[in-house]
């Protein structure tokens, strides 16, 4: 952790996305890619946990693109994030849409303190590639969610193709997130999210991978994990 982070928060991260709080809804902006993948994994999540009635936590929700969709299915939804713009446009659009969702600032691990076992399902995409030990957010998950309940990751491998497409080809090229929006240090091996998730206490049930076209704008999953995936594991009963 560097200097301006504390508590597993790299500063520099969450400054990047409090600017970019009030492009989140805008489907032809900057979180585009996440507006074109949030139906494949929101089914993918759904076809697994069934998640009318269940109770859910979303960790890292930015403004609430999968919080929001996971309440549209009947989830009890608390969402936290660590910056506050997202959050206000987060609770903002979740009241105009109609839906009642819980939104906290806090940290996973701290959540974790506060409502341990708390939750049927906890959802953490796209977010253990920004902090500084992602490591201590699988175990938070292990923590929050029941004996018996489910955990869902997704985040982006790291090799050179990864690098290729996430970084070079979405940021430089076609311009598809801002630059600086991936750093390929913290980009997470299968392997590494395998072994925090085992010694946090999590079975591993599949990766899946995660393939978005910007082109035709669609995303498919399954297959190979070279570049985006996602991971489903499980909290034992016993545990
Ligand atoms: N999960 C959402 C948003 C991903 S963007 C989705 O997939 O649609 C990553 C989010 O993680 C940002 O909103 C950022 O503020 C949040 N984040 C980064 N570091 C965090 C931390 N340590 N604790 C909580 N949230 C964090």
């Amino acid at each position: 952790m560097n200097e301006t982070s504390t508590a597993n928060v790299d500063a520099a991260e969450i400054a990047r996305f409090e600017a970019l709080a009030d492009r989140w809804w805008d489907p032809e902006g900057d979180f585009k890619p996440l507006h074109d993948i949030n139906p494949a994994r929101l089914e993918y999540i759904d076809e697994r946990v069934a998640l009318a009635g269940k109770r859910v936590l979303d960790i890292g929700c930015g403004g609430g693109i999968l919080a929001e969709s996971m309440a549209r299915k009947g989830a009890t939804v608390t969402a936290i994030d660590m910056a506050e713009a997202p959050l206000a446009v987060a609770r903002i659009h979740g009241r105009e849409s109609g839906l009642e969702l819980e939104y906290l600032k806090c940290t996973a691990e701290e959540h974790a303190t506060a409502r341990p076992a708390a939750y049927d399902v906890v959802t953490c995409l796209e977010m253990i590639e920004h902090v500084p030990d992602p490591s201590l957010v699988v175990a938070a998950c292990h923590a929050l969610v029941r004996p018996g309940g489910q955990v869902f990751f997704s985040t982006i491998n790291r090799n050179p193709k990864a690098w290729v497409m996430a970084i070079f080809g979405a940021e430089y090229v076609l311009r598809l997130l801002p630059r600086g929006t991936h750093e390929y240090g913290k980009l997470v091996r299968p392997s590494e999210l395998a072994d925090w998730m085992r010694a946090a206490g999590l079975e591993l049930n599949e990766f899946t991978g995660m393939h978005y076209n910007p082109f035709t704008r669609s995303c498919t999953l399954g297959g190979n994990v070279d570049v985006n995936y996602l991971a489903h594991g499980r909290r034992p009963e016993q545990a």
